[in-house]
C-alpha cells in the first residue's frame, strides 16, 4: 500500500480531492505544487496510516518506516541536501493535518534534523552563525514542548532572564554567542527534566514527531474539538514532512498569513500580516506586533512600520500574483501562509479561508456578479447556522457608553457580561446560565471549551490571525483581540485598562466590529437584514422546493417571522395564550369545576379572548395557511399551586375552596408528559375543544368578511396515538365548524390534522391518514418517546453521553435519523399510501437545524416550521439540502 505522497519540485503525487486521504494541508500542498508555486518539496503521510495505527494498537503498518525513508531520501535530492549531515543538513518541518482544520491538533515542529553538529554545518552552510542558533534554540523549545512535554513557559522564562541580566528588550538583540548561552540552559532544563539529553539523533528526532501528531489525534484538545465541530474520530489525521525554508536569515526574510480578501468583511482586497525575520507562528503567537501587507491597511491602521507591499515591493508583486492563481484556481477566498527566504517566495499553506458570515454573505455575492461561480455555488457557499451571526445584536447607537479600551474588531457582535479569566470558570458560570465575558492575555487551543461558553471574548495580545481571533470567527462569537493596554493580574484578582480596575464579576460589553471595549452593559439593537443577505436568500428561495414557516402565537413574532420570510405557521401553541395573567383564573375556574356545566360556564369566559387571539394572528398571516395546534399541555401544568391561589378561584368560580383543593390533588400525575393531556384532554372533556375551535373558525370567517383575504386554518390534533382518537375528535371538529358556518352566513377552508409524535402514531399513520389531511411531525416529544427519556431529566445523563461518544449528537439539536427518522419515514410512506397529497410537515425544533433540514429534504416533506429567527437559516438549509 502507498502511504506516503511526495509533493514538490514541480510536480505531486496528491491533489486537492484527495483531502480525505492527505488531509486539508498536505491535499493544498500537493495541488500548489502542481500547479507550478514554489512549495519547499515534503511528503504527507496519509491518514490512513493514522486510522491503522489506532486499530492495530498504536503500532505503525509493515512498510512505513522504509517508505518514510525513501521519501526523506526524495526531498534531500530535490533540495540536495541530506538529512542528519554535518556539513549540508537537510532541515525539515513536521505538520499535522487533518480533513478539517482542527485547532486542537499538535503544533507544527520546525528546523527539526538540528543537533550539536549539524548546527555548525548550517552556520557555515548559510555563513551566518546567529540564525543557526537561532534555529536551533526554536528547535529545542518546540520539540520538547510538542514532543517532549514540557512546558515551554520554562523556555520562556530562561531567554526571559537572560535577556533581563542583559538589558536586552528585544530577541534580534540576542547574537550568536547569546542563542548558545541559551542553548546549553535549554539542554539543561531539559536533561533535568527528562533524565535523559535532548535527542540528537535525527531519526529518533523525527519518529518522535510523527509519533506525536499522531497521538495528538486523540488528546483531550482534540476531542473536544471534535466534539463541538461533529467530526469523527474515523478520519484520523495525516502527518506532513517538509522541507524547511527560513523566514530568520535577516532583514530580506519574512513570514506571513493573508487572505485574498478580507474575512471579517468580505471586501475584496488583499488583507494580513507578516514580520521581518521571523519564523513561523511567531505572526499569530502575538509576541510581536505584526506589520500589515498592504500600505492601505497599514494606513489605516495608523501605523508607520512598512507595509510589505512598501518593505519588499518585488516580492509582494510576487505574492499578489500567487493570489490570484489560487482565488481562480480554488474559486473561493483563500487563506495562505507564506515565507520569504533571503528575498525569494515560498507557499506554505493555502485553504478555503474562514469567515464571518457577513463576508461570507459578501463574498459569494461578489464571486458569482465576478463570474467565478454559479447562483447555486453561491447558496452552498454560505454555512445556514453561521447566518446566526448576523442576526445577532448591535450596539445601539443611541446607548450611552463609557469607553474602557479598544482593541482589534476580531469577530462582529456586541456582547456583554461578567468579567472571566479563565476557560474553566466561563464554563461554570455559563452552566449557571450567566453571561460571561472570557478576558485573557492571548488564548491557546486549552481555552476552546470556555470560548465556547462565553458570550464574548477579549485578549490583550494577537493580531486578527490569532488564534483568539480565528476561534471566535468560527464560532460567531463576538471578540476583540490585542487590546494592548489590558494587563491582568496575574492572581486572577482584576485587571486594569485605561487607568481603571476592573474586578472579576464586573459588566463589560465588547463591540467586536469596532474592537472597543465598553464598562457595563451597553444597549442592543436588532440588526438590519438587506444587501448582500436578501440577494443570497433570494437565490435560495429560488433553489428550494420545501417550505418554511414558523412556531408563532403571539402577532409580534409572526410578523417578526413575515419579515423573515416564514411562509406560514407551522405551529401555533394555543396553551400560550392560556398562561396569560388575566386569563389563567378562568382556565383554573374550568379545570377545578366538577361539572359539565361549570366547565363550559368557564370556557364561555374564554371564547371571546381566544377569538380575538386568533383574529389578530390570523391578521398578520393573512393570505398564508396557519397551523393552530388545540390544547396540549397536561392539565396539571395550569393548576394552582398556593392555597391562596386555591382560595381566588374558588370564590372566582363561587365554589367551595375545600372542594377545590380536593380536585387540584386529584389532578396532579405522577408523570404528566405521559398522562392526561393532549387529545385525551378532549376525549374526556370534549367541551375544550369545541370551544376552541369555535373561536378558531369565528376568527376566521371574522377576518375573511372584514379583508377578504383569509388564512387557510389547519387545526391539529396533538398526542394521537390511535386513529379511534383522532376520528372521534374529527368528527366533532366538523360539527361545530358546521355550526360556526351557519351562524355566520358564510364557509372557507379548512384542514383538519394531527400531529405524529407518538411511535404508535408513525406506525399506524396509514389508517390515521384516513381522518388526517396533514401530518405535523413534533420531533420533540417523538423523540422522548421512541428514546423513552424525559428531556427535562436528560441534562443528568445526556452530556456524558455526547462526552463519551455513546452518542454523537444531542437528539434533541439534531434528529436522530436512525431511530427517530425512520419513525417519520415510515410514518411519511404510510400516510401518503392512504392520502397520496397528504400534507407533511415537521414542527419540532428540529425544524431550525440545517442538518434535520437536510433530512427532511430526503424524506419529501413539504415543509419545515422553526422559531422565528431561524427562519432566515432554515431558508437557506432547505436549498441547500434541495441542490
Ligand atoms: P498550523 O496548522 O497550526 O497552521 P502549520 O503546519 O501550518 O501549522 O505550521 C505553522 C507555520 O509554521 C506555517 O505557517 C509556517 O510559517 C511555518 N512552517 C511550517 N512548515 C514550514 C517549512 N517547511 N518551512 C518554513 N516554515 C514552515
Ligand atoms: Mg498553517
Ligand atoms: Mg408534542
Amino acid at each position: 500500500t502507498q502511504y506516503i505522497y511526495n509533493f514538490g519540485g514541480g510536480s505531486a503525487d496528491g491533489r486537492t480531492e484527495m483531502r480525505n486521504l492527505l488531509g486539508g494541508k498536505g491535499a493544498n500542498l500537493a495541488e500548489m505544487a502542481s500547479l507550478g508555486l514554489p512549495v519547499p518539496p515534503g511528503f504527507t503521510i496519509t491518514t490512513e496510516v493514522c486510522t491503522a495505527f489506532y486499530d492495530n494498537n498504536r503500532q505503525y503498518p509493515d512498510g512505513l518506516k522504509e517508505q518514510v525513508a525513501a521519501a526523506v531520501a526524495h526531498v534531500e535530492g530535490v533540495v540536495g541536501k541530506k538529512f542528519g549531515d554535518t556539513s549540508n543538513p537537510l532541515l525539515v518541518s513536521v505538520r499535522s493535518g487533518a480533513r478539517a482544520s482542527m485547532p486542537g491538533m499538535m503544533d507544527t515542529v520546525l528546523n527539526l534534523g538540528l543537533n550539536r553538529e549539524t548546527v555548525e554545518g548550517l552556520a557555515k552552510l548559510s555563513g551566518d552563525e546567529r540564525f543557526a542558533y537561532d534555529s536551533y534554540r526554536r528547535f529545542i523549545q518546540m520539540y520538547s514542548d510538542v514532543v517532549l512535554g514540557i512546558d515551554h513557559h520554562n523556555f520562556e522564562e530562561i531567554l526571559d532572564i537572560y535577556k533581563e541580566d542583559r538589558d536586552y528588550t528585544l530577541d534580534t538583540q540576542m547574537t550568536a554567542e547569546d542563542w548558545k548561552s541559551v542553548i546549553a540552559e535549554y539542554e539543561r532544563a531539559v536533561e533535568d527534566d527528562l533524565g535523559r539529553p535532548f535527542p540528537q539523533d535525527v531519526e529518533e528526532q523525527l519518529w518522535g514527531a510523527i509519533n506525536a501528531v499522531f497521538a495528538s489525534w486523540m488528546n483531550d484538545r482534540s476531542k473536544t474539538y471534535r466534539r463541538l465541530n461533529n467530526i469523527p474520530e474515523s478520519w484520523g489525521t495525516a502527518v506532513n514532512v517538509q522541507a524547511m525554508v527560513f523566514g530568520n536569515m535577516g532583514d530580506t526574510s519574512a513570514t506571513g498569513v493573508a487572505f485574498t480578501r478580507d474575512p471579517s468583511t468580505g471586501e475584496k482586497a488583499y488583507y494580513g500580516e507578516f514580520l521581518i525575520n521571523a519564523q513561523g507562528e511567531d505572526v499569530v503567537a502575538g509576541i510581536r506586533t505584526p506589520q500589515a501587507l498592504t500600505k492601505v491597511s497599514r494606513e489605516k491602521m495608523g501605523s508607520s512600520d512598512a507595509s510589505l507591499e512598501e518593505a519588499m515591493p518585488g516580492t509582494y508583486q510576487e505574492l499578489i500574483a500567487v493570489f490570484e492563481k489560487l482565488e481562480s484556481h480554488y474559486r473561493d477566498m483563500q487563506d495562505i501562509e507564506f515565507t520569504i527566504q533571503e528575498g525569494k517566495l515560498w507557499m506554505l499553506q493555502t485553504r478555503n479561508g474562514k469567515r464571518t458570515a457577513k463576508a461570507a454573505l459578501k463574498i459569494a455575492v461578489d464571486l458569482c456578479e465576478e463570474g467565478k461561480i454559479s447562483e447555486e455555488e453561491a447558496v452552498m457557499r454560505v454555512n445556514p447556522s453561521a447566518l446566526d451571526q448576523l442576526l445577532h445584536p448591535t450596539l445601539d447607537p443611541k446607548a450611552s457608553r463609557d469607553l474602557l479600551t479598544k482593541g482589534l474588531p476580531a469577530s462582529p457582535g456586541a456582547a456583554s457580561g461578567e468579567v472571566v479569566f479563565t476557560a474553566d470558570e466561563a464554563e461554570k458560570l455559563a452552566g449557571e446560565g450567566r453571561k460571561v465575558m472570557l478576558v485573557r492575555t492571548e488564548t491557546s487551543p486549552e481555552d476552546i471549551h470556555g470560548m465556547h461558553a462565553a458570550a464574548g471574548i477579549v485578549t490583550a495580545r494577537g493580531g486578527m490571525t490569532s488564534h483568539a481571533a480565528v476561534v471566535a470567527r468560527g464560532m460567531g462569537r463576538a471578540c476583540v483581540c490585542g487590546a494592548g493596554d489590558i494587563r491582568i493580574e496575574r492572581d486572577g484578582s482584576g485587571f486594569t485598562a485605561g487607568g481603571r480596575t476592573v474586578k472579576p464579576g464586573d459588566m463589560i460589553t465588547i463591540d467586536g466590529s469596532t474592537g472597543e471595549v465598553f464598562m457595563g452593559a451597553v444597549e442592543t439593537i436588532e440588526p438590519e437584514l438587506s444587501g448582500d443577505f436578501a440577494k443570497v436568500m433570494a437565490w435560495a428561495d429560488k433553489t428550494r422546493r420545501m417550505r418554511v414557516r414558523t412556531n408563532a402565537e403571539t402577532p409580534a413574532d409572526a410578523k417578526t417571522a413575515r419579515g423573515f420570510g416564514a411562509e406560514g405557521i407551522g405551529l401555533c401553541r394555543t396553551e400560550h395564550m392560556f398562561f396569560d395573567a388575566n386569563r389563567i383564573l378562568v382556565v383554573r375556574e374550568m379545570i377545578l369545576s366538577g361539572t359539565d356545566s361549570a366547565r363550559r360556564a368557564a370556557l364561555a369566559k374564554l371564547l371571546p379572548f381566544q377569538r380575538d387571539d386568533f383574529k389578530e394572528l390570523f391578521m398578520v398571516m393573512r393570505g398564508l395557511p396557519v397551523t393552530v395546534r388545540l390544547l396540549d399541555p397536561p392539565l396539571h401544568e395550569f393548576l394552582p399551586h398556593t392555597d391562596e391561589e386555591i382560595a381566588e378561584v374558588a370564590k372566582s368560580a363561587g365554589a367551595d375552596a375545600e372542594e377545590f383543593r380536593m380536585r387540584a390533588r386529584q389532578l396532579s400525575e405522577a408523570n404528566p408528559m405521559l398522562g392526561h393531556r393532549g387529545c385525551r384532554l378532549a376525549i374526556t372533556y370534549p367541551e375544550i375543544y369545541e370551544m376552541q375551535v369555535r373561536a378558531i373558525l369565528e376568527a376566521a370567517c371574522d377576518v375573511a368578511a372584514e379583508t377578504g383575504d383569509a388564512v387557510v386554518p389547519e387545526i391539529m390534533v396533538p398526542l394521537v396515538a390511535m386513529k379511534s382518537e383522532l376520528e372521534t375528535l374529527k368528527a366533532r371538529i366538523d360539527g361545530v365548524a358546521k355550526d360556526v358556518f351557519a351562524e355566520k352566513g358564510r364557509t372557507l377552508d379548512y384542514q383538519v390534522g394531527t400531529m405524529i409524535e407518538l411511535p404508535r402514531a408513525a406506525l399506524t399513520a396509514d389508517v390515521i391518514a384516513e381522518d388526517a389531511e396533514f401530518f405535523s411531525f413534533g420531533t420533540n416529544d417523538l423523540t422522548q418517546t421512541a428514546f423513552g427519556l424525559s428531556r427535562d431529566d436528560a441534562g443528568s445523563f445526556l452530556p456524558h453521553y455526547i462526552r463519551q461518544g455513546v452518542i454523537e449528537q444531542d437528539p434533541f439539536v439534531t434528529l436522530d435519523r436512525e431511530g427517530v427518522g425512520q419513525l417519520v419515514q415510515i410514518a411519511a410512506d404510510k400516510g401518503r399510501k392512504t392520502r397520496p397529497n397528504i400534507k407533511l410537515g415537521i414542527c419540532g425544533e428540529h425544524g431550525g437545524d440545517p442538518q434535520s433540514i437536510a433530512f427532511c429534504e430526503e424524506v419529501g416533506l413539504d415543509y419545515v416550521s422553526c422559531s422565528p429567527f431561524r427562519v432566515p437559516i432554515a431558508r437557506l438549509a432547505a436549498a441547500q439540502s434541495a441542490l
